[in-house]
């Protein structure tokens, strides 16, 4: 088998981590597990996992360059990469950013476990500051849900890092973003978004490059439990094949969305980093009618979650903890892969009926 480099991610998505062995399947099917006999590599699945698990591994590593751990969750991946701040130590996190990781850092401060630092996602010189100051930098590019872009190269590589940096690239997905190249120690992914890519499964990763990090990982893994289904390790597979496919129709989608939004007069102002499939966007005469408009839309869903193949969108604002700083009316939309022209007229005649005064 090639190695990642000599071919396209596109290619890698769907050619790898798959039994080359003579009879076998094409894919590995759903391994419905939890020991085996003695004799093999596998013995309890909580500890080695299964080979349908290397195969996702190994793909998802590929496209990361890297190694690749899978846990239960965006969440589980998440305090996993959290454990490795020494007690007492200190966190930066960003000022924007998914409201359950800047939970996690919180409960961590109540507990005496850490201490906090916020920084804006965007200000470089606040993260190289943090980066001399903390054990560990939590990045989030692009942020959740402004899309504020933040320098992960020029902060990795700044003169006196101590930090570690981790970047949860979530929504600029593999194929966006490839952050252990630019410097970063390792990159999270909520797999139940963009990497699944259908809604149907909750899944994390952590990769990194370095044998200590991915070792220290997988023990905590083994020892927390926070092991993936065998039935989300099959979706999961199947999800990233089309990966590419997904996410290329749904950033050209997110893109013409974009722009027909920015010149509507019932929009204040959208937030859109330029490329991706996420958008968000002011609308004019705050929360309730942002909700007026979420509720009126046919093809759109007004749902929670991003980065399935369905176009769905929820108001931001007002949505409790974490988000004080969000402008009133501020509605996220995760772009999907239906056609454009019929996620803009039902955007269209949604805000035609509003009443922004
Ligand atoms: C959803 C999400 C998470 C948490 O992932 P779960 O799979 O829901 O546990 C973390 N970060 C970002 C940016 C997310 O969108």
């Amino acid at each position: 088998m090639k190695k990642p480099e000599e071919m396209s991610p596109e290619t890698w998505a769907v050619v790898s981590g798959r039994p080359s062995a003579p009879g076998s399947p094409l894919n590995h099917p759903i391994t419905a597990a939890s020991n085996f006999r003695p004799g093999g590599d596998h013995w309890y699945v909580r500890n080695e996992g299964t080979d349908a698990l290397d195969g996702l591994e190994a793909t998802l590593g590929g496209l990361e360059r890297g190694s690749t751990v899978v846990f239960s969750s965006g969440m589980a991946a998440a305090s996993a990469v959290l454990e490795l701040v020494p007690m007492g130590g200190a966190v930066a996190v960003p000022t924007d950013c998914y409201h359950g990781v800047a939970a996690l850092a919180r409960s961590g401060v109540e507990q005496g476990r850490w201490g906090v630092t916020r920084v804006e996602p965007s200000d470089t010189d606040g993260w190289v500051a943090a980066a001399r100051n903390c054990d560990l930098l939590w990045l989030e590019t692009p942020s959740n849900p402004l899309l504020e872009l933040t320098e992960v190269a020029a902060i990795s590589s700044s003169a006196d890092r101590r930090a570690i940096v981790a970047v949860d690239a979530t929504l600029a997905t593999p194929l966006g973003s490839r952050h252990l190249a630019r410097g970063a120690d390792v990159v999270m992914h909520s797999a139940t978004k963009f990497i699944g890519g259908h809604s149907d499964l909750l899944l994390g990763t952590v990769s990194s490059r370095d044998e200590t990090i991915d070792q220290g990982l997988r023990t905590h893994r083994r020892l927390a439990g926070a092991f993936p289904g065998a039935l989300e390790v099959f979706l999961c597979h199947r999800g990233v094949r089309t990966l590419a496919l997904r996410y290329e129709r749904a950033s050209a989608n997110a893109a013409f969305l974009a722009d027909e939004l920015g010149s509507h007069p019932k929009v204040k102002r959208v937030y859109y980093p330029g490329s991706g499939a996420m958008v968000s966007f002011q609308i004019a005469g705050g929360d309730q009618v942002a909700d007026r408009l979420c509720g009126s839309l046919e093809l759109i869903a007004n749902a929670t979650s991003l980065g399935g193949v369905e176009t769905t969108l929820e108001r931001r604002s007002g949505y409790g903890e974490g988000s004080d700083h969000l402008p009133p009316g501020l509605i996220r939309m995760s772009v999907g892969v239906e056609a454009a022209a019929d996620l803009w007229r039902d955007l269209e005649e949604a805000l035609k009926g509003l009443d922004t005064k």
